[in-house]
């Protein structure tokens, strides 16, 4: 399909790839292998794997309707689909770097990102540098010769920093070093990182893609060259393959992403207005108000602040600011307490003893992630009644 068509249009109607049957809903092909006419047939497809359907560790037309979606929607040339966000980035470093080689990377990250630079990639003699996302001069001077890759995620979880994709990107290119963006947060409804300079995106599929809690997905995004030459190769060999099944549910998610985006972050919007004027409330973290340390970047690189955003409770001690986060957090009837995000229903965590609860009090508060803050992840309920639901808590439960 022509990828100049605007996204609404790409979303719904891209990377559809008909059947002879003819029908008109993507076709899922749960089949693990294709069979042949004859020998001499099998041995050409066998030989261009990446062309033809032999077998769906390779390739699958399920996938491949997911794949060519998504690459449009991010403005892509190629995309490789991944079993889960996390298996995305072990693709992405697995094929892209060596023993040897260096990554410099946001500290804001999401934790098994920051467990797989600094814990797993580390053994395998691969270096990580940790910046601060937002002071440009760190990202120059973490550069080595050696440097092969920068890891981005913006905005950043929980506290929702916001980088600036352009700016980093000439570091990245100055340095001869492939800039991967992690676009979890936004989806490219809201932010598009390869037209601000990204080499490659990188998606849980699992958050936005999908939008309805339903399966783990992952994605990498970026040119032809980079994925086909290098990310296929490994993805075929080594397996981290997307479920056909998975790749069906997630082409139908994609068909209203920007639906359920812009409405999400409308409410968000809403929501954080609102609970800046709260007294319980000490600080509000969300792109989208003017009171963002990086409101300017957001709203030059987003469409929107989206539909994520984080609190911190007022409190005197540590223990004061635990226990009014966890009865706002326990006085809800709606919100799920959960730690997925990007899904219909509002989600709520407390990030210091769930998703950042394995890292250090110190790595904790120097990324200022204190006991009083609270993330939520807002969805398609009435925006009035998640103020409700927060507002109980908020008041004294
Ligand atoms: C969830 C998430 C991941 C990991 O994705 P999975 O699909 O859970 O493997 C990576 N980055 C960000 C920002 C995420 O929110």
């Amino acid at each position: 399909m022509d990828n100049t068509f605007n996204f609404d249009t790409l979303a719904v109607r891209s990377g559809t790839l008909r059947s002879e049957f003819g029908e008109h809903s993507e076709a899922l092909f749960l089949t693990s292998s294709f069979v042949f006419a004859n020998a001499a047939e099998a041995a050409e497809r066998f030989k261009k794997s990446e062309d033809y359907y032999t077998y769906s560790r390779f390739t699958n037309p399920t996938v491949t309707m997911f794949q060519d979606r998504l690459a449009a929607l991010e403005g892509g040339e190629a995309c490789m689909a991944t079993a889960s966000g996390m298996s995305a980035i072990l693709s992405v470093v697995m094929s892209a770097m060596q023993s040897g080689d260096h990554l410099v990377s946001s500290q804001s990250l999401f934790g098994s990102t920051l467990g797989m630079f600094s814990q797993i990639f580390s053994k395998f003699g691969i270096t990580t540098t940790f910046v601060d996302p937002t002071d440009l001069d760190a990202w120059n001077n973490a550069v080595r010769p050696e440097t092969k890759m920068f890891f981005l995620e913006t905005p950043s979880n929980p506290l929702t920093e916001i980088a600036d994709i352009e700016a980093i990107g000439k570091i990245a290119k100055a340095a001869n070093a492939l800039f991967v963006v992690d676009n979890c947060f936004c989806s490219p409804a809201l932010q598009q990182p390869l037209k601000l300079g990204a080499d490659v995106v990188m998606h849980s599929a699992t958050k936005f893609l999908d939008g309805q809690g339903r399966v783990l997905g992952g994605a990498l995004v970026g040119s032809k060259q980079f994925i086909m030459e290098k990310v296929f190769p490994f993805v075929r060999t080594a397996g981290p393959t997307l479920s056909a099944f998975n790749a069906w549910v997630l082409l139908k998610g994609m068909e209203t992403l920007s639906l359920r985006v812009d409405r999400q972050s409308a409410h968000a919007l809403e929501i954080a207005r609102w609970l800046e004027t709260h007294p319980a409330v000490k600080r509000v973290f969300y792109p989208g108000l003017e009171s963002h340390p990086q409101y300017a970047i957001a709203k030059r690189q987003q469409k929107s602040g989206g539909a994520i955003l984080s609190f911190e409770l007022n409190g005197d001690t540590p223990e004061a600011q635990r226990e009014n986060a966890w009865r706002v957090i326990d006085s809800t009837k709606i919100c799920s307490i959960t730690g997925n995000l990007g899904d219909t229903r509002t989600t709520i965590t407390h990030p210091a003893t769930t998703t950042h609860g394995r890292i250090t009090p110190e790595a904790r508060a120097a990324a200022g992630i204190t006991e009083g803050l609270i993330r939520l992840a807002v969805g398609l309920e009435d925006a009035s009644d998640i103020r409700a639901d927060l507002e109980r808590g908020l008041n004294g439960g």
